[in-house]
Order: C-alpha cells, then structure tokens, then sequence
C-alpha cells in the first residue's frame, strides 16, 4: 500500500468525525470540466461574463446560451469512483458528510446521503422575481425557460454575486470546527467562502488530507497529507485502504 495513501486512511480511521470538501475536479473525469480544462465550456464563456448575478438580471436570455450547454454537459455526466468512494466511506461509516461546490447532483447520484450543496443544485430552478421553484425536467427542452410570472428561470446555482445559502454555510461551519480529517478533493480552494472551511478545520486541530491533479494555495500552508493525483484512482485507493485497515 503507497504510504501516503495508508498514513489518509489511518487518519480517517483515528478520526472521530471526517468531512470531504470537493470541487469541479472531482466532476472531471465525469465530463463536467473545471474551470482550468482547455477546450472547455469556460474557455468559450467567460464565468465573469456569464456566471455573474448581474449578467443573469441584465441578460438572461444570453446566459441561458451557457445554461443550455452546462445542463447537457451535467445531463451526460454520470458518477465515477472517486463520488463512489466518497458514497463507500460514508456507508462504512467513515464519513460524516460531504460538502460539495458543485452543482451537478453526481455526490447524491453515487449515493452519498449526507451532502451540503454550497453553490446550489443545477436540478432545480428558481425565479428570482416571485421565488417560485421547478423541478429542472418540468422545463426540459424550454431554452430559456420561463415561470407562470412571465420571467426567466435560473437554475438554483449560486452565481458569482449572490449569497450563499445559510443553512449551507452554518452548518459547513460548524462540521469544519469539530472535524478531525478532512479531505479536500478536486478544488482550487480559491473561491470564498468555502475555501475558508480549511483553514476552520486546520485551526480546530483536523488532519487535512489533499487530493488533486497539482499543489494549491494550501497544499504547503495547511495540508498534512497530499496525495498527487487523478481523484478516481486515488479517493478509491484511500476509501480501499480504510476499508481493508478498519478489518485487521
Ligand atoms: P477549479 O476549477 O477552480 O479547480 C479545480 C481543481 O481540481 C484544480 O485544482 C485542478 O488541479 C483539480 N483537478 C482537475 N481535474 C482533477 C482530477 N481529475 N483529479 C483531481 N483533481 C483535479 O474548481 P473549484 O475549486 O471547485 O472552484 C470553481 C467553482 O466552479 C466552484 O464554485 C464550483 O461551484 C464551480 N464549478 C462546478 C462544476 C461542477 O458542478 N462539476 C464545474 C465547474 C465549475
């Protein structure tokens, strides 16, 4: 067994409540780009041009032309084994929860039961205007889709601009300040607030565990364990390992 892999495993198993926090690089190798992958959807639109509440409220009818594309990117996309690995550990008992910035439904898919969506869910849309909410396949097909008001629906996504769901947020908070492991897999840890969760967990004495393609902003900051490499492999190499340790 690789050491690193073993010494995150055994800090899952130490621990008394283990948290994942995953982003866009976890969705990768599912077909969802990041925001770094080259030819994808955010290379043709620019998230500060598209992703904006403003841009929505100014143009909905243009931000939907990326909507369209993200929801059959989303559509196609199915759960690989890092999503599954999460779903294992937590099944185990492993893990309590996953806190999750994407909103591509594919935690829940894998069958992960306990997953804090802190961008919001692309299966749900809302008009901002009455607050009326729809199951994403009522519209299926609507470009752009429209609520009874007569306006334009936004997927229940948090744009750049718009706050955070609070029950999200406090209750991410309080997992990060009384966890002991904690994975970070897939993300930049760029985008606020969720990239403050690390440093909560580090300051409340977590062990955090890093999984990523390249080193980040705290991999030599925070990180105690940092293990290189492609989500799928290397979260059911540490899921394997903990499952495999917790029988001796
Ligand atoms: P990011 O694009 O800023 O960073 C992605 C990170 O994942 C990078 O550090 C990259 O090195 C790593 N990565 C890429 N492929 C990987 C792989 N196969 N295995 C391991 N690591 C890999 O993403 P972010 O930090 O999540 O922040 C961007 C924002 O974009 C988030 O707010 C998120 O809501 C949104 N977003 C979501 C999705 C989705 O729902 N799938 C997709 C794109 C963007």
């Amino acid at each position: 067994m690789d050491e690193l892999i073993e010494r995150a495993a055994r800090a899952i198993l130490e621990s008394r409540l283990t948290l994942a926090l995953t982003g866009a690089g976890i969705s990768v190798e599912s077909g969802i780009p990041d925001f770094r992958s080259r030819g994808g959807l955010w290379d043709r639109f620019d998230p500060e041009e598209y992703a904006t509440i403003y841009a929505f409220k100014k143009n909905p009818e243009k931000v939907w032309e990326m909507l369209k594309e993200m929801e059959a990117t989303v559509d196609r996309a199915r759960p690989n084994p890092a999503h599954q690995g999460l779903a294992e550990l937590e099944k185990m008992g492993f893990l309590r929860a996953v806190i999750t910035q994407n909103i591509d439904n594919l935690h829940q898919e894998a069958g992960s039961r306990d997953v804090i969506e802190y961008h919001g869910n692309s299966r749900s849309l809302i008009c901002i205007w009455c607050n009326r909410r729809y199951n994403y396949t009522d519209k299926k097909g609507e470009y752009p889709p429209y609520c009874e008001c007569g306006k334009i629906l936004k997927p229940e996504v948090i744009f750049f601009g718009e706050s955070i769901p609070s029950s999200a947020m406090t209750r991410s908070y309080q997992l990060a300040c009384s966890c002991q492991a904690l994975l970070i897999i897939g993300t930049s840890v760029l985008v606020y607030p969720c990239s403050a969760l690390p440093i909560q967990a580090k300051q409340a004495g977590s062990v955090i565990i890093e999984i990523n393609l390249e080193r980040t902003v705290i991999t030599d900051q925070i990180t105690d364990i940092f293990i290189q490499g492609k989500a799928s492999e290397r979260v059911s190499q540490v899921a394997s390992a903990v499952k495999q340790l917790s029988r001796l």
